[in-house]
Order: structure tokens, then sequence, then C-alpha cells
């Protein structure tokens, strides 16, 4: 299968090299040039993920020189679960559930994407080839998940730029604990700065001849696809039960997540509804009501892995679904602010027992302000996009108890930590590479 660019510009290329680009050189992002068909009737009777994601990515990669590795790539990547879970004590008549993407090394749903990412480059190496420098900027957990996934890999470096002080305190350390191959900057800026800053970077002469640049951003197709790895997989185990589509509702920033999982429906997957669940990061839900793309500023939110202003993804969605109102029809898009963030983690401890990460929060505020009657037709799956484990700092308080932490979390939170300090400047970070 071949790939090319939202903006237009002609060249086709394969699965890897997309991958390895991240960005095209026009600056767009690479979307598939068909959709392959997906019949829920031909997955699995065990829909284990490696053999879902087998099923699903294999049209993908086609021909490409990853096709004979893609079975050992989803088994690396793959390697934990994504659980779904009934919330009990949800009023009769509701069938409630939520996806829990967090049981991965960085505990957050990044780890899915990168880990599959990381295999792949590392197959796509050959013995000589010069170091690959992984270019990634992060609202908090796609550095860690990044850092993660490649740390201690042969003939692959990451660089991690993240906003200074914006991030949590237990994200900064995910962030900082790696060292080895891995540097991390602290830059003194807003996610937006870092985001643009990555952009700039892939554009430069001057560093595109110096370094062997490669992004693992979720503008990189290799972070995006496997992700719809587990929306084929619970809305599949879905259709199974209750012959009935299942309904998404997606905390949203830079839209990856979201995206994937309409790019699973688009495959014929039984997905129903899809719910993007902002915080006060409204240009979406704005863009939905207004039909004016205004892109703007990020705002701070207790939910900071999804303060974007501008989503990059949201390019792929546009390209997806050109006309304003066949996008309505897909998706719907609400904003959330931080009161009632707090206020829906306190009262879900309360009366589901569940102790959400603000993310998480966000999505099950949005399902808690549909109209009675939507929640009882319909089946819902909150997506919960990460632990809140590691967001002690924001959760704890509100609910007057503290977070227990997976053994795997608590491992990196006791390691000692290594950062550098970094301008918001493409000059700045162009000193600090070469
Ligand atoms: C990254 C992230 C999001 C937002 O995901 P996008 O793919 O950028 O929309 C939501 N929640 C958590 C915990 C995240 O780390």
């Amino acid at each position: 299968m071949d790939f090319h660019s939202t903006r237009g510009a002609p060249e086709r290329i394969d699965f890897s090299t997309a991958l390895l680009r991240g960005l095209a050189p026009d600056g767009g992002l690479y979307v598939p040039q068909e959709w392959p068909r997906q019949d829920a009737e031909q997955f699995p009777q065990e829909l284990a993920l490696p053999a879902v994601g087998m099923q699903l990515v294999a049209p993908f990669a086609a021909s490409d020189r990853l096709a004979p590795s893609l079975s050992d790539i989803v088994t690396e990547a793959f390697s934990f679960p994504a659980p779904v879970v009934p919330i009990r004590g949800a009023a009769a008549g509701e069938n409630l559930s939520v996806l829990e993407l967090f049981h991965g090394p960085t505990a957050a749903f990044k780890d899915f994407g990168a880990r599959f990412l990381a295999a792949c480059f590392q197959r796509l190496r050959a013995p000589g080839d010069p170091l690959l420098n992984i270019l990634v900027a992060t609202s908090g957990d796609t550095g860690g998940a990044v850092a993660a996934a490649f740390h201690r890999r042969p003939g692959m470096a990451v660089t991690v730029l993240y906003p200074k002080g914006l991030v949590s305190p237990t994200q900064e350390r995910q962030l900082t604990c790696w060292g080895d191959n891995v540097r991390s900057f602290a830059v003194h800026g807003t996610f937006d700065d870092c985001q643009r800053m990555v952009k700039e970077a892939f554009v430069d002469p001057q560093l595109r001849a110096r370094q062997n640049l490669s992004s693992a951003n979720s503008i990189n197709l290799g972070r995006l696809l496997p992700q719809a790895v587990y929306y084929a997989a619970t809305s599949i185990a879905h259709w199974r039960a209750r012959t009935e589509r299942l309904n998404f509702i997606i905390p949203s920033g830079n839209l990856g997540n979201a995206v994937a999982c309409i790019w699973a429906r688009h495959m014929g997957l039984p997905i129903g509804e899809v719910i993007l669940a902002h915080n006060a990061n409204a240009t979406v839900p704005e863009f939905l009501q207004r039909g004016e793309w205004q892109p703007r500023a990020s705002r701070a939110t207790l939910a900071s892995a999804m303060d974007v202003g501008n989503p990059s993804n949201m390019e792929r969605l546009r390209h997806l679904l050109p006309e304003l109102d066949a996008l309505r029809r897909a998706v719907s898009a609400v904003s959330i602010d931080d009161a009632a963030i707090s206020a829906r983690i306190r009262a879900d401890r309360a009366a589901f027992g569940q102790i959400w990460c603000p993310h998480t929060a966000v999505a099950a505020e949005v399902w808690a302000r549909l109209p009675a009657e939507v929640r009882r037709e319909r089946s819902w799956c909150l997506v919960a996009t990460a632990s809140p484990a590691k967001f002690p700092e924001i959760v704890e308080p509100l609910i007057g108890e503290s977070v227990p932490v997976p053994p795997a979390l608590a491992d990196l939170l006791g390691r000692p930590t290594h950062v550098e300090s970094l301008k918001p400047t493409l000059e700045a970070l162009r000193a600090a590479l070469v």
C-alpha cells in the first residue's frame, strides 16, 4: 500500500518510508492511499491484541520491507492488555464500560504506538546506518512512552522536548529518568512551542544535513495506526456479545487516539458514535460548532497531556472528511473545564468506585452530560488514557486517599533524572543538537 501527504504533494511512498519520515516534505501528514475493508466476522475468535493487530495492519504493510517481520512487531508492541472493565453502579438500563489503555510501561495509551514504532524502526536499520535521532515534542506522556520504547536500542537516540513546569511532577520524572541514548530538554515555553520546534527542525536544511532525524510524535503514521487495534478488538468483542455498535468517548488533545478510532470505523469495524472529550482547549469543539478553524495558544489545564491549541491530526480528519457537514455527522466534540474535571473525579470515586486520571475524567464528564435517554439507548465506552497514579498531585486531594502505584511506574520514579533546559527557538535546538 502507498501513502501520500494530506497537503496534496503527488509523491507516493511505502509504509516504512512514511514511518521513517514522520512528517511529509510539504509539511503535511501521511495518510493511506486507500482503505482496506475490515469485517468483524473475519477476525479470530480469540481477540488477542497481537492477532487483531496483525490482521488490521497487514494490508497497510503489504509488499513493504517490514511485511515479513510484522508478526514479530505486533507481538512485541502488544505485549500488555487493554482490558474493558464494566462500570458497576451506573443507573438501570445504562451500559457503561471503560477501556483501560494504561497497562504498559509508562502507564498511558501512548505506550502502544511508541512500542510499535520502535519495533518497526529497529527492523528498518541496516548495519552501518548513521545514528537515527528521534525528535519528539511532548505535552506529558508521549515523551516518556517514546523514551521507554527506544531506551538502549542500538543505533537510535531520542531527543525529548517538553514544556517546563507544564507537566506533572510524576510525568517529568518519566521524561527525565532515562539517560543513555535519551536526552530530555525542558523548554521555556508551551507544548505548542515544542511541537513547532520539532516541525521546524524537520524542514531546517542545516539540521537535515547533519542529523538523521525522525519523529515519533502522534503525527507519525507508525504511532497512529497501531492505536486502531484496541478499538477494533473492543468493538468486535462488543458486537459479538450484543450485536450493536459500541460508542466511544475519547479524551483528546492532538487527536491521534481519536483519528485511529475513526479510521477503524472507516475500515468497517462496528464502532458507533465517537465523541471527542476536550479540556478547556476548545479549538475542535468550536470548529465543529462554527465551521471556522481557529488554532490558538494552548492553555494549561488539569488534563495537561491534552493542552493542545492547534491539534495536528485535525489535518488527517479533515482530509478524510473535507465537508463540514460530513465531519459533523462523523464526530462531535465537547469542552470540559477544570472545575468539572475535579468534581467528576470526586463524584465517580463515590458513585462507581473508579479513580480516574484527569484526562479520563474529561470523558466521564462528557458521558454524564449526555441526555439520559442517549445513555440508556446505546452502550458507551470511556477511553481511559492514563493511570491515575501518574497524577497523584491532582487526584489524591480530590478523593482524600492515596492512589496505588503500579510496580513498573514505581521503578521508573525511583531512578535518577537527567535534564537540560532550552529556549523555545529553532536556533537553540540547532545549537543543542549539532
Ligand atoms: C496524549 C494524551 C491524550 C491525548 O491524546 P491525543 O492522541 O493527543 O488526542 C489524552 N490523555 C492522555 C493521558 C494522554 O497522554
